[in-house]
């Protein structure tokens, strides 16, 4: 599978990010860009922000490339 989820149009690479924001982003301000949006942020204090969409779908592409990764030999002959 890919190892990268497309985000602001960017494919960026699982290992990078850190956390993905739960919540959308509120801060009041009037000009904010970024209302409803999704931080995700990245290694190197890189933030990249997210639609509810990508969000769903970076959370999805984790999780399922982790699961692959976790060949857990304490599961085996229990
Ligand atoms: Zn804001």
């Amino acid at each position: 599978m890919s190892v990268f989820c497309r985000i602001d149009d960017k494919y960026v690479p699982l290992y990078r990010i850190l956390w993905v924001s739960a919540v959308p982003h509120f801060c009041g301000s009037e000009d904010c860009q970024r209302e409803g949006q999704y931080e995700v942020r990245l290694e190197q204090d890189e933030t990249i922000w997210a639609t509810a969409d990508e969000q769903a779908a970076a959370l999805r592409t984790i999780e399922s490339w982790h699961g692959e990764e976790q060949d857990d030999p304490l599961d085996e002959g229990d």
